[in-house]
């Protein structure tokens, strides 16, 4: 069945824009796996003509099989006075291979005229030209105007023909933007009605948050008939972020009761929020609406009190319904069903009533104190309950590790040695690197090539650190989290310790323990 709303996430493209993001290709395509198992409609991936990040992106992206989300390029219309055809940012979007296309382009006469420079008239030439040409190379093509509600209230004929130049030239869907995130709900939906009662296609909806009314904009623009709705988990994005698709999803299945994604992901969404925070190693929000670690937490006496007797009393819904709790750190019944559901998808089969569930659930409350945190480092999550489903023992042991780092006039090297024992077998390899961290994986994975062939294909794709408990200054912990891939896919693993080679040790440990315990 057709969903009433569909969910368009640009985190990779618009999101990434936001301050201190920044995302590796390896992080992009485990975001856009995320997405898709959790059932969003379209993922952006990137604009191929502005970097070759995202050119890279995308030729990685054609190996992966998505289920539920189709891949959109993200690109503009053609240069003024260039036929489309010669263009080779557009011509980029093409060769980018996704199914569908998405290209902005200029509805304000105030920016034709000021900052593309070009007649009115070649403006318009520009959209229809673009959207043709990707439409006869069979795109599905989605049109982003641009500035489309304040070039509505500056000249709001030009603007309309803007939109039409689109839909005459077959675009599958105008999006209307408010991209300085400067408009109002009442404005949004009277010019989103005026739209479809000029336009024959669909109408999306694409807003910025900049005066605090991301979220409130785009239900405004759904509530008076668009179908499509572009934002960020977790609000990333320029400024003050993009619309957050971690509160529209809830407040259009919750509170609009519209069908959107699967309803059996509203469940997962916090996970979701925790992942993709995790992965752009951002701190978690805890006053983000719905997913926040404090969006259910009652402090008061009255209000624990009431909560207590009638759940309603003090909250607007029920928190298990997008995966929260009233409060996260105690609610041993929130953590149950979490780590059932991500057991579950790891390929476990675990549920609420297997005996071991105590005991995992202890063991990651026991590691999440200590610092460690599971939504990103699925690896290590999925040995931790493998080894206590399956009473597993780990394939390998690192009995001794040593690194070393000298310098001269002339050069700096760092040099680590590792000792592996397999069963009864040894193996001692010595390996030199960049940093320290570099040298020992080197070494390791030269002790372990040596049992196990098989992790020749395995490299180590991304590698993040982040200080914890500041206050503590020198003695503060530090986590790693590594991603590793073997070509077919990406998986996370963490470490955490005061000493940085210690925890970057142990999630080197767990990403080859986790790819000998897929291929065995
Ligand atoms: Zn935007």
């Amino acid at each position: 069945m057709k969903p009433q709303v569909e969910i368009y996430d640009t985190t990779l493209r618009d999101g990434s824009q936001g301050e201190g993001i920044n995302f590796s290709v390896a992080d992009k395509l485990r975001i856009a796996e995320k997405l898709d198992s959790f059932g969003v409609h379209y993922i952006e991936g990137g604009w191929p003509g502005s970097n070759p990040k995202d050119i890279e992106f995308f030729a990685q992206a054609k190996k992966r099989k998505f289920k539920n989300a189709k891949l959109a390029a993200f690109g503009s219309t053609r240069k003024k006075n260039t036929p489309v055809e010669q263009d080779d940012q557009v011509r980029l979007l093409i060769e980018a291979g996704t199914p569908v296309v998405t290209i902005y382009g200029k509805t304000s006469m105030l920016h034709v005229k000021e900052v593309l420079r070009c007649t009115p008239e070649e403006n318009l030439a520009m959209i229809g030209d673009t959207v043709r040409f990707l439409k006869d190379h069979g795109k599905f093509v989605i049109y982003d105007a641009e500035h489309a509600f304040d070039g509505f209230k500056l000249d709001s004929d030009y603007a309309l023909a803007t939109w039409q130049a689109a839909e005459k030239a077959g675009a599958d869907f105008v999006v209307l933007c408010d991209t300085n995130g400067g408009c109002l709900p009442n404005e949004i939906a009277a010019i989103t009605k005026t739209a479809l009662g000029k336009l024959n296609c669909k109408i999306g909806i694409h807003t910025h948050d900049d005066i605090g009314l991301g979220v409130a904009n785009a239900l405004a623009a759904l509530e008076t008939g668009a179908v499509h709705v572009q934002g960020t988990i977790n609000g990333y994005g320029e400024r003050t972020g993009n619309c957050n698709l971690t509160s529209v999803i809830p407040c259009v299945a919750l509170k609009l009761k519209k069908t959107s994604v699967p309803v059996k992901s509203l469940a997962k969404l916090k996970e979701l929020s925790g992942f993709v925070d995790e992965v752009a190693n951002m701190r978690h929000n805890p006053r983000l609406p719905w997913v926040g670690a404090a969006a259910f937490a009652h402090k008061g006496g009255a209000h624990v009190n009431a909560v207590q007797k009638l759940a309603s009393s003090y909250e607007h819904i029920d928190p298990s319904l997008v995966g929260n709790a009233r409060n996260v750190l105690i609610s041993d019944l929130a953590g149950r069903s979490n780590i059932v559901i991500k057991a579950q998808e790891l390929g476990f089969k675990l549920t609420n009533d297997t005996p071991e569930l105590k005991a995992i659930l202890n063991r990651v409350k026991e590691l999440e104190n200590q610092g460690y945190e599971f939504e990103a480092a699925e690896g290590s999550l999925a040995l931790l309950i493998g080894k206590a489903l399956k009473h597993r023992e780990p394939p390998f042991r690192v009995d001794a590790y040593h690194v070393s780092m000298r310098r001269d006039a002339k050069e700096t090297i760092v040099e680590a040695t590792v000792k592996v024992s397999v069963g009864k077998k040894r193996a001692q390899t010595v390996a030199e690197g960049d940093g320290p961290v570099n040298a020992l994986d080197g070494a390791l994975r030269l002790a372990l090539a040596k049992f196990f062939p098989q992790l020749k294909k395995v490299t180590l794709t991304d590698y993040k650190v982040r200080i914890l408990d500041t206050a503590t200054g020198t003695g503060a912990k530090t986590r790693v989290l590594i991603t590793s891939s073997d070509g077919k896919r990406d998986w996370g693993t963490v470490g955490v310790n005061e000493n940085i080679i210690e925890a970057s040790l142990q999630a080197l440990v767990d990403s080859m323990e986790f790819a000998l315990a897929k291929t065995s």
